[in-house]
This record gives C-alpha cells, sequence and structure tokens, in this order.
C-alpha cells in the first residue's frame, strides 16, 4: 500500500532534490530561472508532503497561476502517486481567486457573504457607470468640481474618449475616466485596503474614497464581487476567524507574480505555529525574478524580501533559499538567445543557466510585409512542421505567443482558412459570443436573484417591449428596495461585513409584490403583463433546477430539462432562429453545465459550524450594545444560509462564477480532441512548454507594446521580461517574425509598426534565416526530437518543394479570398500586391 518515495526523488538534481526534502518546518523559498525544474520540485514535494510526512491531501493548499498549471499539476502528481491509495482531488489547488472563492462560499456566511457571484470586467465597469450616474449625490458632485486639477487629473479621461459614453447631461462635470477609477479602485484592493479603510487614511484622495464606498455598496447589491473582491473578502474571513487551522502546508508556484493581499493570503494560509516551544511554518515558494510580467496588476518583486523578512522579524525564522541552475527544457541555442535578450537589460544579475541539451538549432527569424502576411507565414510553417517525413511534431506540439490578445484574431482567420487546428488557451472566446453571454445571463438571473445587471440585460432581450422608461423604472425598483436599512443590527452587520444590505428584499421579490397598482401606474397592463411572464421564467427555471440539484444525486437529465425550459420560455431559442452555430454553441454552454463538477476542494474543506460563535478581536463600532448583539447576528446568519441557501443554486452560482474566473473548461465545438496548436497571450503561457514556439508581432509597439515605448525603462523591461516568458517556452524550435509597415499606412485605427523590436537588435547571429538551412540542421531535429528520419531523406527536394509550396499556399489562399468562413482582414489589399510580397519575401526566406 505505501509507495516509497525514492524514485521520486531518484529523478532529481542534486539541488532539487535538497529542495524537496528541506525540512518542513521552515519556510522555503526556491528562486530559479524557467526550466530549471521548480514546478517539477513543487509536485515533488508535495509527493514528499503527502508520502513521508503523512500529510492528509485536504491539508496542503497549491496555489498555481493559471487552471491549466493546476490540472497540470494533479496530472504530474497522479502519476507519481500511482498505487498509494491517496486521493489527489482532495488537494486544495488552484488559482489564488480560485481557492479563495471557494473559501468564501464555505466560510462566508459569517462575514455576510452568501449567495455571491463574481462579476465580470464588464460588469464591474458597468456597475461603476451606473455610480456616476446615479449614486453620486449632488453636493458630492459640486465637491467633487471644485476640487483642484490636480486632485482630479488621476480620473478624468484624456483627450480621447475611451469609452464613448459621452455623458453630455452632466454639463461641468468633469468627464471621470471609468478605467483609471477601476484601476485605481484595484490597486487599493490588490494592496488589502478596504473602501471605510481608505476613507480614514490621511491622504485618501476625496474622489476615490467616495466611489469606491459607492461602487462597493452597488457590487454588494447585486451580490457580486469583483476579481479583487475574491481575494480581499477572503483574506477578511481567514484573518479573523480560525478556519483555516487544519492547513498544514502551503506552496506558491511563479511566487514573482503574486501581490500585495496574495502575499497577505500566503501568511494567513500560512499561519505560524507554536508546538511545543518551537516556532513552526510550513510554506514553500518557488518562482523566478525574470519572468515577472505582472506589474500592471501590482504584482510586487520585493516578495521575495517581504517574505523573509515578515519571517524573520516578525517570528524569528530564518527562510531556507536554494537556487537551481540547469535548465531542462530549452536547447542551449533557445536558451542562449533567451539569455542574451535579458542581457541587454541593465543591472540585471547574470544567471548562468546550463542547459542539459547539448544539440540545438537557432531560432528562425523573419521579417514579413504586413499583418496578413506574417500570420500566412506562421500557418504555413506550422503546416510544414507538421507535415515533414515522419514529423516529430503533431498540432498539439506547437504554439503561438503573442502580446496581445487582439493579435488572436488575425492568426484565428488564417488557421481557419488553412484548416489548422487550433485553440485559444484561457479564451475567453466562447464565453463572450452574444448568444452564449445571454444564455449566460439567464443563468444568473436563475442564481442570483439580485443580480440587477444581469436582470437588465435580459428583461429585453429578446424584446419584451420595454422601452428606456420602462427600464429606467425598474431600474428604481431594484435600488428602492436596495436602500441601506436603519435596522440597528443590520447596521452592526453592515460595518461587520462592508455589506449594505444583508437582510433587504431581493429585488425579485419586490417586483412581485409591488402593490399591482403601483406597477400598473408605471407600466401599464401590457407590460405588466410581460413583467410578469418573464419573472414566471426565472422562477419557473428556478423551481427546475431545484428539483434537478437539490436531491442527494444531481440529476443530468432534469438539469437539461430546467436548462431547455429556460432556453425556450425566455424565447431566446426563438431569438436566435435557425443558426446553426449559435445553436450548437447554447447546446456547449449546456453541455459545460452538466458535465460541471463543483470543485471536490468545497468538500475538502471541513465544515466551520462548531466555530460559529468564537469571534476573535472584532471591533464592535457605533453604540455597541455589545457582542451579544453581534453574536446574534451571526447566529442569525449562520441560520439563515442553513435554511436557505441552496445547493442546487450554489452549485449555478459556483458554476458561473468559475466561468468568469477563467476556471471552467476552455469550450470547443467539438468535443473530440483532436491535437491542436495552442494561441495563447505571454501572460497565460507562463509556466508551460511546447516543443514549438512561435512569437509573431516582435516589432515595436508590439512587443515592446506601443504603451510601454514612451514610458519609463522599467516599461521596457517588463516587455523584455515578457519575450524572455515567451522565448523560455519553447523545447526545441522557436520561430520569431514581425512585419513592419510604411509610416502613414492604413491599420484599423492603430499606429504602423515601422520597426523591429529592439529586443533583437544585434542578435543575427545567434538567428537562422530559415528552418533547416542544411542537410546537417535537418538531421539534428530528428536526433534531438528522438525521431527516426526516413531513409530516403532528400534535403534538396524537401527545400525545394517549400519553397514552392510557400508560394502556392500564399496564392491559394488570394485566390480563394473571400470563399472562406471567418475571412475578416486583407479585404483592403488587392490580390496582386498580396501576391507580389508573398513571392519577394518567399524570395528573400531563400
Ligand atoms: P518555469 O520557470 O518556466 O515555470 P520551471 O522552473 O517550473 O519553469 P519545470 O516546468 O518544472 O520548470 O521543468 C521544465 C522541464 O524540465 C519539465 O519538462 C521538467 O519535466 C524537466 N525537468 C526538470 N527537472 C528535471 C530533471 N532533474 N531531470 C529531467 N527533467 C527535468
Ligand atoms: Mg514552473
Amino acid at each position: 500500500e505505501k509507495i516509497p518515495i525514492e524514485p521520486i526523488l531518484d529523478t532529481l538534481n542534486e539541488d532539487q532534490r535538497r529542495a524537496v526534502t528541506a525540512c518542513t518546518s521552515t519556510p522555503l523559498q526556491i528562486k530559479a530561472g524557467p526550466g530549471t525544474g521548480k514546478t517539477k520540485v513543487l509536485v515533488a514535494r508535495v509527493a514528499y508532503l503527502l508520502l513521508k510526512h503523512r500529510i492528509p491531501p485536504q491539508n496542503i493548499i497549491v496555489t498555481t497561476f493559471t487552471k491549466k498549471a493546476a490540472k497540470e499539476m494533479i496530472e504530474r502528481l497522479d502519476k507519481l502517486l500511482q498505487g498509494s491509495g491517496i486521493p489527489t482531488t482532495k488537494l486544495l489547488i488552484g488559482t489564488f481567486h480560485s481557492i479563495s472563492y471557494r473559501i468564501i462560499q464555505k466560510y462566508g456566511a459569517a462575514e455576510g457573504l452568501t449567495g455571491f457571484t463574481v462579476a465580470t470586467e464588464k460588469d464591474a465597469a458597468q456597475v461603476l457607470e451606473n455610480v456616476l450616474d446615479s449614486d453620486i449625490s449632488d453636493k458630492d458632485w459640486a465637491l467633487i468640481q471644485s476640487l483642484p486639477d490636480a486632485a482630479l487629473a488621476p480620473f478624468v479621461a484624456g483627450a480621447v474618449d475611451s469609452d464613448g459614453s459621452g455623458d453630455t447631461d452632466s454639463g461641468t462635470r468633469p468627464k471621470l475616466d471609468k478605467k483609471k477609477i477601476l484601476r485605481q479602485i484595484s490597486k487599493l484592493k490588490a494592496h488589502a485596503i478596504f473602501a471605510d479603510e481608505y476613507a480614514k487614511q490621511r491622504d485618501a484622495m476625496f474622489l476615490l474614497s467616495l466611489i469606491y464606498s459607492l461602487y462597493q455598496r452597488r457590487l454588494f447589491e447585486n451580490r457580486l464581487l469583483d476579481f479583487d473582491d475574491c481575494l480581499l473578502y477572503c483574506h477578511k474571513i481567514i484573518s479573523r476567524r480560525p478556519v483555516l487551522s487544519f492547513v498544514q502546508h502551503t506552496l506558491v508556484d511563479e511566487f514573482q507574480d503574486t501581490n500585495e493581499i496574495q502575499l497577505q493570503l500566503m501568511f494567513e494560509f500560512a499561519k505560524v505555529k507554536k508546538v511545543e516551544s518551537e516556532t513552526k511554518c510550513s510554506v514553500t515558494i518557488v518562482g523566478d525574478l525574470d519572468q515577472s510580467i505582472y506589474a500592471f496588476r501590482d504584482a510586487q518583486v520585493g516578495n521575495f524580501e517581504k517574505m523573509l523578512d515578515h519571517f524573520s522579524r516578525i517570528h524569528s525564522l530564518q527562510c531556507l533559499v536554494v537556487t537551481l541552475s540547469q535548465n531542462y527544457r530549452s536547447t542551449s541555442d533557445i536558451l542562449a538567445f533567451s539569455e542574451h535578450v535579458m542581457r541587454q537589460q541593465m543591472k540585471r544579475t547574470q544567471k548562468n543557466l546550463v542547459s542539459q541539451l547539448q544539440s540545438s538549432l537557432k531560432p528562425v527569424r523573419a521579417t514579413l510585409e504586413s499583418l496578413d502576411e506574417e500570420a500566412r507565414w506562421v500557418a504555413y510553417h506550422i503546416t510544414h512542421l507538421v507535415s515533414l517525413p515522419q514529423s516529430p511534431f503533431e498540432h498539439s506540439d506547437i504554439a503561438v505567443l503573442v502580446r496581445s490578445a487582439y493579435q488572436t484574431r488575425v492568426l484565428e482567420s488564417e488557421f481557419v482558412k488553412h484548416r489548422v487546428p487550433y485553440t485559444i488557451v484561457k479564451g475567453r472566446a466562447f464565453w463572450e459570443r452574444k448568444e452564449v453571454l445571454a444564455m449566460v445571463d439567464y443563468l444568473r438571473c436563475v442564481a442570483n436573484e439580485n443580480d440587477q445587471l444581469a436582470f437588465l440585460r435580459c428583461i429585453n432581450y429578446p424584446k419584451r417591449g420595454f422601452g428606456p422608461v420602462a427600464i429606467a423604472e425598474i431600474e428604481k425598483l431594484f435600488s428602492q428596495t436596495a436602500k441601506p436599512s436603519t435596522d440597528i443590527r443590520e447596521q452592526i452587520r453592515l460595518k461587520l461585513s462592508d455589506s449594505p444590505q444583508l437582510n433587504a428584499s431581493l429585488a425579485l421579490q419586490t417586483l412581485r409584490s409591488v402593490s399591482r397598482k403601483e406597477l400598473k401606474s408605471s407600466f401599464g397592463a401590457k407590460l405588466l403583463e410581460s413583467l410578469n411572464k418573464f419573472i414566471a421564467v426565472i422562477d419557473g427555471t428556478r423551481k427546475l433546477i431545484k428539483e434537478a440539484l437539490n436531491g442527494t444525486e444531481s440529476n443530468p437529465e432534469a438539469l437539461a430539462a430546467a436548462f431547455d425550459y429556460l432556453y425556450e420560455t425566455s424565447g431566446l431559442k426563438r431569438e436566435l432562429g435557425d443558426d446553426e452555430n449559435k445553436r450548437l454553441n447554447i447546446e456547449e454552454v449546456k453541455a459545460q453545465l452538466i458535465l460541471f463538477e463543483k470543485p471536490s476542494q468545497e468538500d475538502s474543506l471541513p465544515d466551520f459550524a462548531e466555530h460559529q460563535f468564537e469571534i476573535p478581536d472584532i471591533e464592535v463600532i457605533g453604540d455597541s450594545e455589545g457582542e451579544d448583539e453581534v453574536i446574534e447576528l451571526l447566529n442569525l446568519s449562520g441560520e439563515q444560509t442553513k435554511g436557505e441557501t441552496n445547493d442546487a443554486f450554489e452549485f449555478l452560482r459556483s458554476f458561473l462564477s468559475l466561468v468568469v474566473l477563467y476556471e471552467t473548461e476552455n469550450s470547443s465545438k467539438d468535443h473530440i480532441n483532436h491535437p491542436k496548436v495552442s494561441i495563447s497571450t505571454i501572460h497565460g503561457a507562463k509556466g508551460l512548454e511546447w516543443p514549438v514556439v512561435f512569437i509573431p508581432g516582435l516589432g515595436e509597439g508590439l512587443l515592446p507594446a506601443s504603451f510601454a515605448l514612451d514610458g519609463t525603462e522599467d516599461a521596457i523591461n517588463e516587455e523584455r521580461r515578457c519575450f524572455y516568458v515567451a522565448s523560455t517556452r519553447a523545447k526545441t524550435l522557436l520561430y520569431l517574425s514581425t512585419y513592419t509597415e510604411k509610416a502613414g499606412s492604413l491599420n484599423w485605427g492603430r499606429k504602423p509598426v515601422e520597426k523591429q523590436s529592439r529586443f533583437l537588435t544585434g542578435l543575427d547571429p545567434m538567428l537562422a534565416q530559415m528552418p533547416f538551412e542544411n542537410e546537417q540542421s535537418m538531421k539534428k531535429l530528428y536526433t534531438l526530437t528522438g525521431t527516426i528520419p526516413p531513409q530516403d531523406l532528400d534535403y534538396e527536394k524537401l527545400q525545394k518543394k517549400y519553397l514552392r509550396d510557400y508560394n502556392l499556399y500564399v496564392k491559394q489562399t488570394t485566390d480563394d479570398h473571400d470563399n472562406r468562413p471567418g475571412f475578416v482582414t486583407g479585404t483592403d489589399i488587392s490580390r496582386l500586391t498580396l501576391l507580389q510580397k508573398a513571392t519577394k519575401s518567399a524570395k528573400r526566406l531563400a
């Protein structure tokens, strides 16, 4: 039954082994470059804790940067632990956000956090817009107007109206920039600062403080948490109550990209314990400063130091620091190239990474003449690679990494044309389609009765005759019901939870109960009927969902029936008509919902009921009727939750929240898993690896991105690290490309890319003009990948074909110009010039 740890340790080098078997009561930092096995060590350390120290899996927390990384980790562990009988699904593993959301779901009741779903960024923007439109009193507007320019500057829109929401009726009111404000609020949240705390700060900005609290109130009225709230409120819960006292070890991957609140969460997860007069803290973090690319989300590279400081100063615990220096991922050419890119950066301490792989092929680099041509170049080379005789690669071995998500559009359209199967990693494409969003909105209405945003979006889609006046009327009803209560209990609870209205009656209930007369006067009989019908659809679905999920076992057929009921009676089905694609997408949402497994971690979190009334260090504010009152309230909300939260809707909320947190499966229309090329942003590719990596768009204004160009040295260096992260994902082959355009050329509103990226400057000798420049390099490929080349490998012939095919490839595209699905670019370039250009660049390649 027991399986030994030694075989696992045998796969590691000495430094790695030292890290894995390091003392488990001292904090451990592993700092090392890409591909040195940090993640491998983390996984082995989990195995070590499970097998050697016999820590139950549910007592271990592992944070990863993406859902994909979490999945890969579990797969690796399953392999290592085969036959041990240890259920790895019990580990608390996921992103900081998803772990936090689950903790809130489980223990949030005492803080008044029940029935919440996670808001999309769009929702957050909508909430803020509503705040600006209707929550700021005239008095406060007057105050805002009287602010000096300097105090307004951080919040007003620049010369360009970025969101196009021309607020004309505000007259002299300053035009506030939603993006800037949301950024500032997010920054505060990333630093673990609540609205009321910010208001108390001496240097708090009035405007920000006001809007932050109003924004938070509106979010909570909708029972929504934004991304940052997941972390902030989780921290609030676990720092006040010993809910996580069962946790014995915490491991953090990609530590360089944690921000302040995540650092604080880590400290809470890994509470220092005194065991028999010995101070213990069991936490392992791994990271690489050169790969820190989240400064724009307030990641602090200083967290390494802060961690050392925290443990030594406060707890007199010295962290153990281990470094690793052997790279097992990339060939020496790829590694040398990447290190050179980094070395151009000032102040960088050199790492001296050594590749374990002896033979290698230089990265390929090309400059094309337009965006389309570059995408075609990528598509062609992918096709070329997978169709080599005895090709060592299939599509799934290949990734295309881009700096900005919008770059994927052109790639996608080329891939569709050339039938290159692809998948968008961490892509939102599916969940952002109009019909999918509409269906999700309907589900949100069912799951969360307070979700005003979804409600208002659904009420008139499909059209039900509600004009702007009627909608404003409904909004008013919502805001009336959401008025903060003056009830003393309510206030205490409010103080405790920052939640303005726990007990306020639900908006939908009000809509149901407001006297018919009153409603009639605002809506008229016809609209009232529409409204009633609409509510009946939501109610009807709620009933069906409850039945489908309330039993001990969920019933997939009943769930599907509930879904269909909603789809049909809402009129959505009729609205979408017989568009086959849309219908399939809705089917896909249904399939995702039915197949959705509520994260098992949820089960592995123990119940906290027995601690319900232990409230350490709570400050009771205002005229304190004393703690009794508070306890009574908490008691109440505890009971309320037990009685009322319904598993069925909890399930649905969980599903909808994880859709937003990128934690559900990436959807693809065909369920059969063909190997596919991954298209990903560089940020989404962190920690992953592929045999072949393409990095298109290596031009000034793309990578480095345009906003960094007029920025500081720091901004450029963050871009440089981005490039470094991208190039170090490649194991065997790396393709770098860019296109350059003439100044003034038409570019769908973007600045033309006139120069190649500065990151490539001076690195020509390290790069090749085309793949497999000679027979020798071709053979190398087979050796490197451990594939046997065909006996009659004729390099000359292959190379001729490669060049000829490229011309054909481009021509074929040009001829088929308008007849392929999804073709959205290039229409403004005449076929002839396109052909000429392509032939020219093919010649240049030769
Ligand atoms: P990144 O910084 O990009 O996240 P990393 O340091 O986490 O990289 P891993 O992903 O853990 O690196 O490892 C990179 C590759 O090297 C993996 O394929 C891993 O299996 C392999 N590897 C790591 N250590 C060894 C080893 N001792 N022997 C053989 N292969 C190894
Ligand atoms: Mg890693």
